[in-house]
C-alpha cells in the first residue's frame, strides 16, 4: 500500500515516514521545496529506506487543488501540514494553511483518490481543550470553543498561542464537515489524532536549538537552557506524548478499523515543567555530559502535585493500544540526542 504524507519534513511526520518505511509502506511525501525534500530523502536513505520513498513538492497548500497530483495512486492519507511557531500576527496567517489545507487535502482526495481508504489528520488537543486555572479532564468529546472566539473578538491583537489553537480547532472542524457532506461519495473514512505537546528526540532537519519545532524548542529551553525560571512558568501543567508514540498512532490509525470516525487523544500522560527537570537531574550525568543541568525550583515537584490538565486515554486505549514512552525514556533519549549534537 501506498501512503501520502504532507508536511514530510516536519517533526512528528519524519516519524511517520519512518515508521511507515519499517513496515514496509511505500511512502510519498509531500514538501514545500527542493531542499527540504533532499534532506528526507538521505536521511531514509542513510537507514536503508530510500527505496520505497518518493518526494513531491506542494509550494503552497493554500492553492485550489494543491494535492490534485500527489493524492493520485495513493490507498490512505496522512496529513500533517500546519503551522506551529509563536511570530503570527494575523490570523489568517494560520487559519489559511490549516482549514484550507486540511480541506484542500480532502477535495483532492474525493476528486483524484478512488483507491484512497482512510485520510488522518494531525489535529491537536489545541482542538480540545479551554485553558482554566483549574484542574479539568478533557475527552474526545470536548471542543474548544474559547480560542476561536477570542481570535474573532480580539484580531490581530490575539495571543499566537490562542490563533493556533483556534487554527487547529476550526482545521479539524472543517474537516469533519466536509467528511459528513461527502461520505457517500467516496470510499474513504476519517480518522483524526490529537496529540498533546509532543517531545523527544528529533530526527527532521535541525542544526541548532534554535530551529527546533516549537514543542520540543519549548523542552529544551526548559530543561537544558534554564529559560525561563519562573515559578510560575515551571509549576505550567500539560499533557503530553513523546513523537515516536504520536507518529504511530497516526499509522495505527491507519490501519486499525475502529478508528475509522474517530477523533483520539493520544497521551502519555500529564506533566509540568519542573517534573522534567526533576527526571533529568535523576538521570546519571553520562547520559548529558556536555554541561550542567538547570535544577529549576525542586519543590514545585512533588508527589503532590496536581496537573491542571487531564486528558482522557481511554479511547486511545482502546482503538491503539499504544505502550507509551515513559518520562524517563524520553527524556533520556533526547538529552543523549542533543549531547551528540553538542548542545
Ligand atoms: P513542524 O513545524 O516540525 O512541522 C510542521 C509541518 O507543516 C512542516 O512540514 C511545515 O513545512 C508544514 N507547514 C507549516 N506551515 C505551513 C504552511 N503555511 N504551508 C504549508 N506547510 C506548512 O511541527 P510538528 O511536527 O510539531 O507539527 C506537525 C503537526 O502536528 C501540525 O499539524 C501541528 O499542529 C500538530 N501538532 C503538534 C504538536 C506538537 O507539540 N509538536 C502537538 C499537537 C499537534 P515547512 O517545514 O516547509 O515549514
Amino acid at each position: 500500500d501506498k501512503v501520502l504524507v504532507s508536511g514530510a519534513n516536519g517533526y512528528i511526520a519524519l516519524w511517520v515516514l519512518r515508521h511507515l518505511l519499517e513496515r514496509g509502506y511505500a511512502v510519498r511525501g509531500t514538501v514545500r521545496s527542493e531542499a527540504k525534500g533532499k534532506f528526507v530523502k538521505e536521511y531514509f536513505t542513510s537507514i536503508g529506506h530510500g527505496d520505497k520513498l518518493e518526494l513531491v513538492i506542494v509550494e503552497d497548500i493554500e492553492k485550489e487543488g494543491a494535492f490534485d497530483e500527489a493524492v493520485k495512486g495513493v490507498d490512505a492519507i496522512a496529513h500533517t501540514s500546519s503551522p506551529f511557531h509563536g511570530n503570527v500576527k494575523n490570523p489568517e496567517e494560520f487559519y489559511r494553511p490549516a482549514i484550507q489545507g486540511t480541506v484542500g487535502m480532502l477535495k483532492s482526495a474525493l476528486k483524484n483518490g478512488p483507491n484512497v481508504k482512510r485520510i488522518v489528520v494531525t489535529s491537536s488537543c489545541a482542538a480540545i481543550l479551554t485553558p482554566s486555572d483549574k484542574p479539568s479532564t478533557f475527552s474526545e468529546l470536548d471542543w474548544n470553543e474559547a480560542s476561536p472566539k477570542e481570535v474573532e473578538e480580539k484580531g490581530s491583537d490575539s495571543p499566537p498561542m490562542s490563533i493556533y489553537r483556534a487554527s487547529k480547532t476550526l482545521a479539524e472542524k472543517a474537516a469533519w464537515e466536509f467528511y459528513m457532506e461527502h461520505k457517500s461519495e467516496v470510499k474513504w473514512d476519517l480518522a483524526v489524532i490529537n496529540p498533546p505537546f509532543v517531545f523527544g528526540p528529533p530526527i527532521h532537519d535541525v542544526n541548532s536549538p534554535a530551529s527546533l519545532n516549537t514543542s520540543l524548542k519549548t523542552w529544551y529551553d526548559i530543561v537544558v537552557a534554564d529559560n525561563p525560571k519562573t515559578k510560575e512558568g515551571l509549576s505550567f501543567s500539560s499533557g503530553w506524548v513523546d513523537v515516536r508514540d504520536t507518529s504511530l498512532a497516526h499509522v495505527l490509525a491507519l490501519e486499525k478499523e475502529a478508528a475509522g470516525g474517530e477523533r483520539i487523544i493520544t497521551t502519555a500522560g500529564s506533566f509540568n515543567w519542573q517534573e522534567w527537570i526533576t527526571v533529568a537531574n535523576s538521570l546519571p550525568s553520562s547520559v548529558y555530559p556536555n554541561h550542567k543541568l538547570p535544577t529549576g525550583i525542586p519543590e514545585l515537584f512533588t508527589s503532590e502535585t496536581v496537573y491542571n490538565i487531564i486528558y482522557d486515554k481511554s479511547k486511545e486505549e482502546r482503538i491503539l493500544a499504544i505502550k507509551f514512552h515513559t518520562k524517563e525514556e524520553t527524556t533520556k533519549d533526547t538529552l543523549e540526542d542533543f549531547a551528540k549534537r553538542g548542545w
